[in-house]
């Protein structure tokens, strides 16, 4: 909600900004301030609206170039999601971009909250994350990886409504069917909606979270 807002006040100061040519000089001021936070890339900024569309509460974050591969340009900080009926908790979540943002939007929605209500009996209220942008290497490589540029998240678990917590280390070799079913509708949700999902079956690195990466075609592992 607070997100919302603040989106909405920044894109009504840049725009009344744009439609009043510059009459004083504090304005000018206001408008490098504005136009620093809101992206000039159209894409960012209709990927924003489309994003504030889905009653995500976030913040547009300021680009930022941190030298050696590592950047956030065109990203968000998501303070909460929307499921069917009501707000979903993000933790540990950093800066990620705004595509990004909007595939897990979908996803905690579409995917995650409803295979937790119809497969577990319960909706999910908290996605639970061990973050976002992280300016390393992917392990074992010289590349840089996605989350260099905030371009991909781990979730590490779920709460549910009625108080249970669904881990990726804890529960993904569960001998619980329902929680096996959760998990292979979550995946197939996540393969569907991001360029690169890898679980604990990819490798030992990925035993306690699920890496979601916009960059990629379809590589689910
Ligand atoms: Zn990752």
């Amino acid at each position: 909600m607070r997100g919302k807002l603040t989106f909405g006040l920044l894109v009504g100061l840049l725009s009344g900004c744009q439609a009043i040519p510059s009459m004083q000089t504090p304005r000018k001021a206001t408008v490098a301030r504005s136009t620093a936070i809101i992206s000039p890339n159209p894409q960012v900024r209709a990927c924003l609206a489309d994003l504030g569309s889905k009653s995500a509460g976030f913040t547009p974050l300021p680009d930022q170039y941190y030298g050696a591969g590592c950047s956030t340009v065109g990203t968000v900080k998501l303070s909460v999601l929307k499921s069917d009926r009501a707000e979903l908790a993000l933790a540990g979540l950093g800066p990620v971009t705004c595509p990004l943002a909007d595939s897990l939007a979908g996803w905690a929605r579409y995917g995650v909250d409803r295979a937790a209500q119809q497969i577990l009996g319960s909706p999910l209220v908290r996605i639970e994350t061990m973050g976002s942008y992280s300016c390393r290497n992917i392990a074992g490589s010289p590349r840089r990886s996605a989350h260099a540029t905030g371009n991909a998240i781990d979730v590490s678990g779920f709460v549910l409504a009625d108080g249970r917590r669904i881990t990726i280390a804890g529960n993904w070799a569960d001998k619980s069917p329902q929680v096996q079913r959760f998990f292979v509708a979550i995946r197939q949700s996540a393969c569907k909606r991001f360029g690169t999902v890898l679980t604990p079956a990819y490798n030992a690195a990925h035993h306690d979270h699920l890496h979601l990466e916009m960059s990629g075609r379809s590589y689910c592992k």
